[in-house]
């Protein structure tokens, strides 16, 4: 496979970059070679710098769930921003995004848009730290919540942690009050309750863990954590920035039918564009500055251009069997890869969102469960993938995401690819 081009972009880049990009993973490291440049995108379909063309199952990370360049996303993006791109002062669109949603979502009242689901997170840990007027936090091994410093913790060694910094310039102040503890584990939650009283603000969790690995919890164990915190008058936050308006359109909350206290958004909200948002009763939100005395502000919050992406993206979302035959499409692609094989390797799936493990486990459930050793036999199939045209998160730790775009040849073309793939194992 010719990448001449991506090897020359990539060094330039290098020159400009931390390690070449302007997001970690993107470097490629965790499969090794040089990152593919992105040239262009349509539908399912994305081709490189040098020319190459590969069916998509990033979909930049989840938020394409229309494919690239949908049109009606950029005709309502294009006929927006020929009126201007930033007022910071209130739009028209701005209700529009949030009345859609909320009329769909009888899961939160009221919503408030960011710029990207960290801050997302973020905003929210701040909003139950002020409800509450407690300090701690629990969030789970295994989940991601975007860089804000308090969640860049990872677990320690025993049932209830305070962890460890996943980076360094996280002050061991903020760390202090970050309490991790392993998925799908009710005794270690317990313990945390039993051993911080009335000190926890807030559990965090990915309802849908999908940023390591897919670690589906059972919706007991999820009624469980809304139980526990309803107890203890401690909130429950559903980070659902990659499970909002992905696996149905009131997300994870919809799928188990659990409501948490407050919900977090991006990926698919902003149809491509930096967009990420934060939701909870009208009670819970009025919290939030300028009603209650929690800040938050935004110099592009709710921008304009953004918001017409959204609006249009989540409007095709809306449409009669949307989900179900994105569902579909998934199945039918499982199906196809895991019929007949005789290689050890599982796919788990929600929705329209899938990952594949070398295991011969019938679940995994937490992050310990994943065999780490397994990603040698990962780094080989993604490199055998690319040069069979498919392109996706360049980890074995990363989900695929099926869209509206792909298209049972694109479905049936990516199986041959893996034959050819697994042949290289
Ligand atoms: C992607 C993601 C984030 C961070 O969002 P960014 O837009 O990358 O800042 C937070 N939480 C979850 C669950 C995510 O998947």
């Amino acid at each position: 496979m010719q990448n001449s081009e991506s090897v020359k972009l990539f060094d330039k880049a290098k020159q400009f970059f931390p390690g070449g990009v302007n997001s970690p993973v993107r470097a490629f490291r965790s499969v090794g070679g040089t990152p593919v440049f992105i040239d262009k995108g349509k539908g399912s379909h994305v081709w490189d710098a040098d020319g190459n063309e590969y069916i998509d199952y990033c979909a930049s990370w989840g938020p394409l769930i229309l494919g690239h360049a949908n049109d009606k996303v950029l005709n309502s993006v294009e006929k927006t921003m020929r009126n201007g791109t930033s007022f910071g002062a209130p739009t028209r669109l701005e209700n529009e995004l949030a009345e859609l949603i909320l009329t769909f979502n009888s899961y939160i009242e009221k919503i408030r848009f960011v710029s990207s689901g960290t801050e997302a997170v973020m905003s929210a840990i701040r909003l139950a730290r002020g409800y509450t007027g407690r300090t701690k936090i629990l969030k789970f091994e295994g989940c991601y919540h975007g860089h804000s410093d308090s969640l860049l913790v990872k677990a320690g060694s025993g049932l209830v942690t305070f962890g460890n910094t996943s980076s360094a310039g996280v002050p061991e102040s903020v760390v202090n009050d970050t309490i991790v503890v392993s998925l799908n584990n009710k005794e270690a939650v317990e313990e945390a309750f039993k051993q911080f009283p009335d000190q926890i603000a807030c559990i965090i969790i990915e309802p849908i863990p999908a940023n390591n690995g897919l670690l589906l919890q059972d919706k007991a164990y999820l009624q469980f954590l809304r139980d526990i915190c309803t107890k203890n008058k401690t909130l429950l936050i559903f980070d659902e920035v990659i499970s909002g308006f992905r696996v149905c359109f009131c997300g994870a909350a919809g799928y188990y039918n659990i409501k948490p206290d407050i919900i977090t958004y991006g990926k698919i909200i902003g149809g491509g564009f930096p967009v990420g948002a934060y939701g909870a009763s009208k009670e819970i939100m009025s919290s939030i500055s300028p009603e209650g005395n929690v800040y938050q502000a935004g110099t592009l919050s709710g921008n304009p251009v953004a918001m017409a992406a959204g609006i249009a993206q989540l409007t095709e979302c809306l449409k009669p069997n949307f989900y179900s035959d994105l569902e579909h499409k998934t199945q039918v692609l499982i199906k196809g890869l895991t019929e007949n094989t005789k290689h050890n390797f599982k796919i788990f799936t929600v929705g329209s969102i899938f990952w594949l493990a070398f295991t011969d486990k019938e679940h995994i459930k937490c992050a310990e469960e994943i065999d780490a050793d397994s990603m040698k036999h990962f780094k080989i199939l993604y490199h055998a993938l690319l040069e069979n045209g498919v392109y996706s998160g360049p980890s074995g730790y990363e989900v695929g995401f099926m869209s509206e775009a792909h298209t049972m040849e694109d479905i049936e073309k990516t199986i041959v690819a893996f034959d050819k793939a697994f042949a290289k194992l």
